[in-house]
């Protein structure tokens, strides 16, 4: 057998300890007897499997004891529906309320359309002019706003929030499917985060949701059940089936975190690989990143040829990267070039590899380019 590094933006590389424990607990988990696929999740046997998740939670990221924890799924994407609805939805015939959206790429885009549906989003800041290379100055809140959204880290464009907007008392609400325990977040800051698990997490399948209690119990009377929080809420994650093996994943994912020195760590050891390539990037003559310094992101790092015809370089360089077991190197197809994702279970030897074979590949081809950094 022979593992790749995999630099894919989602879903993406689990630790290697965590698949080994799940490969070995999956006839017996817990020395129950069964798979963890098998098991009710109204036995007893599961409720310590999703109170283990939801602790190692709460305690690698401080969440405060006036916030729950969901485990749902749908996605991010069905958040993208179900904030709009809990936080700001009106009865049939009332004027919709308005929501700030911050536009930093495809999916705060996303998140925006799907809102309109239900409030009405107002784009209060956007850096749709500059390609979404950086994150908008953030506006101040308009008291007017039933909450404001932003997506932390943008996967695809590969920047981030470098600070958190002040939003007073209007809630924030924060899209960190790709950057969540990627860095310490102060929680309180937030009304509402979302984030699916395919990135950071876990498998896909499941998304964790952490709301301020406060904000529990505004949906309108035709909300569907399955997309309300204060019901998914009340019943614990089980008001029905939860995806349970995601749930377990996520549970050993979090064991590891601890064991590796908890966010505070791991945050050390993103920030040294994505500097790592940052400064390869820097120093290349072949390559370098669209992103502006400012806001950069450490999970997803976009980069492409300088050349003015870049296509045949970028598919001789993803090929020949994919031979030497780095894959998933290609660029989201709205953007093109490539991108490398450092998720947390990205090992440094991983993005070692990738440099010492990026500079490989530049080197080759010394001598067919100039260098013309834009
Ligand atoms: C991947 C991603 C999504 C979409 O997630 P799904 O779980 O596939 O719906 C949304 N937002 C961000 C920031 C993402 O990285």
């Amino acid at each position: 057998m022979k593992r790749v590094y995999n630099f894919s933006p989602g879903p993406s590389g689990l630790p290697e300890p965590v698949l080994k424990q799940a490969a070995t607990e999956m006839l017996d988990v817990n020395g129950t007897g069964q798979s963890i696929m098998e098991m009710s999740h109204r036995s007893k046997d599961f409720r310590p499997i999703i109170e283990h998740a939801e602790a190692g939670l709460r305690s690698l990221m401080n969440i405060p004891s006036d916030y729950t924890v969901l485990f749902l799924q749908g996605g991010a994407s069905l958040q993208f529906s179900m904030v709009p609805i809990n936080l700001a939805g009106v009865e049939a015939g009332e004027p919709k309320k308005k929501a700030a959206y911050i536009e930093t790429g495809v999916w705060s885009q996303k998140a925006a359309e799907e809102a309109a549906k239900y409030i009405e989003p107002v784009i209060r800041a956007s850096s749709k002019d500059r390609g979404f290379t950086a994150i908008p100055p953030a506006p101040k809140p308009d008291p007017e706003d039933a909450f404001y959204h932003i997506t932390l880290n943008n996967t695809i464009v590969g920047t981030k929030w470098p600070d958190l907007p002040e939003t007073g008392d209007v809630p924030l609400a924060a899209d960190i499917s790709s950057c969540i325990l990627s860095e310490p977040l102060d929680v309180s800051r937030f009304g509402l985060l979302y984030a699916g698990a395919q990135k950071n997490l876990g498998p896909a399948g499941v998304t964790v949701v952490i709301i301020r209690k406060d904000l529990l119990g505004r949906a309108p009377a035709w909300t569907p059940a399955m997309l309300r929080y204060d019901i998914h809420a009340k019943e614990g994650s089980m008001y029905n089936t939860p995806p349970c093996h995601g749930i377990y994943i996520i549970g050993l994912v979090l064991d590891w975190l601890k064991n590796l020195g908890g966010v505070e760590a791991i945050a050390k050891i993103n920030r040294e690989k994505a500097q790592l390539f940052y400064d390869f990037l820097e120093e290349s003559e072949l390559f370098q990143s669209p992103v502006e310094k400012t806001s950069r992101s450490l999970m997803n790092i976009p980069f492409r040829p300088v050349l003015s015809d870049p296509k045949d370089i970028e598919s001789r360089f993803l090929a020949a990267a994919a031979e030497e077991g780095l894959v998933n190197l290609a660029g989201h197809r709205l953007v093109g070039g490539m991108r490398a994702s450092f998720y947390n279970a990205m090992p440094k030897a991983g993005v070692e590899a990738l440099i010492d074979f990026a500079k490989a590949f530049e080197n080759s081809f010394k001598n067919s380019f100039k260098k013309r950094k834009i």
